[in-house]
C-alpha cells in the first residue's frame, strides 16, 4: 500500500531544476503540479538584466520590466515523446485559461 504522504514523482529533469533556480517557490510549485498533467521542459526562469537587455535589443522582448528579472516568470515548451514541439497547432491542445 502506498504511503499517502508520498510525494508525486519528480518529472522535472535536472536541467529543468537548474533553470528553475531563483524562481519564486510558489511558481516552482505550480510548474511541478503542471508537469504532473502535461509533458514540457523548462526553457527559462530567472534572467539577468544583461540577458534581458540582449532580448530587448534583439526584439525578442519589449521590456526591461520583465517578471523573469524577479523570479516571477517561467517559459515552458511542450514535448511529445521527449521532443520539444514549437508548432502552434500542437500548443492548442494545452488547456486554455
Ligand atoms: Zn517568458
Amino acid at each position: 500500500m502506498a504511503v499517502a504522504t508520498a510525494k508525486a514523482a519528480d518529472l522535472l529533469s535536472a536541467r529543468d531544476r537548474t533553470r528553475l533556480a531563483g524562481v519564486h517557490p510558489d511558481l516552482v510549485a505550480v510548474v511541478e503540479a503542471a508537469r504532473q498533467q502535461l509533458p514540457f521542459i523548462v526553457v527559462e526562469g530567472m534572467r539577468t538584466r544583461e540577458r534581458q537587455a540582449q532580448l530587448v535589443k534583439s526584439g525578442a522582448s519589449r521590456t526591461m520590466d520583465s517578471r523573469h528579472l524577479t523570479g516571477h516568470a517561467v517559459d515552458l515548451a511542450p514535448t511529445v515523446d521527449g521532443e520539444v514541439r514549437w508548432d502552434w497547432p500542437f500548443s492548442t491542445r494545452w488547456p486554455r485559461r
